[in-house]
């Protein structure tokens, strides 16, 4: 198909040059004959063929009125049989007084080539020549004799020599037109050969196919069009491949997460309906078995919903103008009997302020909340958590860190996806879903804002919070 392709557009090209070359040869013709008629028009009006010799001979040269010759630019020579210059008026291309007989012949046959016209006439009764200069303004020397008195031998070379001239003009044209529509057709089958395969490459799935031809004309328009193009696919497969992974990932992690607290509530209660003689602890041992093993499921099922919600098209938050800092001081405040009971230490920086921002109360108290409970859940007692609020750059920034156990900084944006756990096998013992900090991210840039872990240097871990200020 390629080579079909190539061989067409040279076939085309090849065509097309002939019959450009061809109607040269047809204009440079009818140019030719367009001068000659041209010439024809013009030819009375020239000095030349207004002042002919003939117009001013006369048999005695001294009578010759030579003043409307030089006038007009010309000259008037008078040359006798011994070659001698006796009389000269205006415009003299001769230069000398006296010829010799060689000199004279040499005149005569070179007069054709010089710049000049020369009408030369020979009066025998004054025997005389009578010379008749006028500058040459163009001259254009082209004209095809023919005489059907020449010998045939003669005709028969001449032509034969004419026609092989013309037949290798004929030749070389359409050998130029061949070379000619080789090399225009290879600047346009190359690029689009390239930009075949590229397509192709694309069709069958390599979406890093990229072409680059090193060209500026048209053809880099359509090379960076396709590889925008090739860039967009590429980009749009890898994100739907990322979905897919992360939606089958998900799949995988709701239905681990749930087996083990199922398969606990049903193996707890068909021990309690089979068993027989179990004492009032036993009973209430595995009782408290199953609510455990139920309130996790409940739980874990319960932040699946509000993430999906989240994601949802309908959700919507229920925002109101709120002094951020009054906001988080209240919240800080409820947070400090947790704090002490569990035995950790706390420090806040609430500036005394007020900064406006559009909050959803309930939910945005749920993103602290959160942090506060992880740092209280993976953390030992005696840890410092510490509370700042400060605006940058008309944003609302609260940091929240603790200087307890810190998360690894290969997880600083994973730790952010659901399910995604630092130590897995002893979280999922502790309770925690995974699905909490996925939860708090959302409503933060569901505000316009962001929650992220900051790289930490020293020890702990540090999340910074931002929601737009007003
Ligand atoms: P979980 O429900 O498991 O707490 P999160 O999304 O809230 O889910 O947290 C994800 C993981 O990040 C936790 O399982 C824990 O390993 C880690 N983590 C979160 N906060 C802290 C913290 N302050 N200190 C140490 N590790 C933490």
């Amino acid at each position: 198909m390629r080579i079909t392709m190539k061989r067409k557009l040279s076939n085309q090209f090849l065509r097309n040059f002939l019959v450009i070359f061809l109607l040269t040869i047809l204009a440079t013709v009818l140019a030719f004959v367009l001068l000659s008629f041209t010439s024809e028009l013009i030819a009375d009006s020239l000095l030349k063929n207004r002042y002919p010799a003939s117009a001013i001979i006369k048999e005695d040269y001294r009578q010759i009125d030579a003043s409307a010759v030089v006038q007009n630019g010309g000259g008037v020579q008078v040359v006798d049989k011994g070659y001698r210059v006796v009389y000269s008026s205006g415009l003299d291309t001769i230069g000398k007084d006296k010829l010799t007989a060689e000199e004279f012949t040499t005149f005569l046959t070179e007069s054709k080539s010089k710049p000049y016209h020369y009408d030369i006439l020979y009066q025998p009764k004054g025997e005389f020549w009578l010379i008749v200069t006028f500058p040459t303004s163009i001259r254009l020397d082209f004209s095809l004799v023919h005489n059907k008195e020449a010998a045939a031998g003669d005709f028969l070379r001449a032509s034969s020599a004419i026609t092989f001239v013309a037949l290798s003009y004929l030749l070389l044209i359409a050998f130029f037109a061949f070379i000619y529509s080789r090399v225009t057709a290879v600047s346009i089958t190359v690029p689009l050969r390239k930009l075949c395969d590229g397509t192709r490459l694309l069709r069958e799935g390599d979406y890093s196919a990229r072409v680059d031809l090193r060209l500026k004309n048209e053809f880099a328009e359509l090379q960076n069009t396709f590889n925008d193009m090739a860039a967009r696919i590429e980009q749009e497969i890898s994100l739907r491949q990322k979905s897919e992974e992360d939606r089958r990932r998900l799949i995988l992690d709701i239905s681990h997460d749930l087996k083990n607290p199922m398969s606990s509530i049903q193996g707890y209660a068909e021990l309690l309906l089979q068993k027989s003689g179990l004492t009032e602890q036993e009973r209430a041992e595995y009782l408290k078995i199953i609510i455990n093993n139920g309130k996790r499921a409940n739980r874990l099922l319960t932040e699946l919903f509000e993430l999906s919600r989240m994601d949802s098209p309908e959700f919507s938050l229920k925002v109101v103008r709120t002094d951020i800092c009054e906001y988080i001081r209240q919240i800080c405040g409820e947070l400090v009997p947790q704090l002490e009971r569990e035995g950790f230490k706390y420090e806040f920086e609430i500036p005394e302020v007020s900064i406006m921002a559009l909050v959803d109360t309930e939910r945005f108290s749920r993103i602290i909340q959160n942090l506060a409970n992880n740092a209280m859940r993976y953390n030992p007692p005696g840890t410092l958590v510490t509370i700042s609020l400060t605006v940058q750059n008309r944003q609302a920034v609260l940091e929240f860190s603790d200087d307890g156990i810190g998360i690894p900084t290969h997880l600083a944006n994973d730790i952010f996806k659901p399910f995604v756990r630092v130590d897995d096998s002893r979280n999922s013992q502790t309770g925690g879903s995974g699905l909490g900090l996925s939860i708090a991210k959302k409503i933060a840039e569901a505000h316009g804002g962001d929650l992220i872990l900051c790289q930490n240097e020293n020890k702990g871990s540090t999340f910074r919070l931002t929601i737009p200020a007003i």
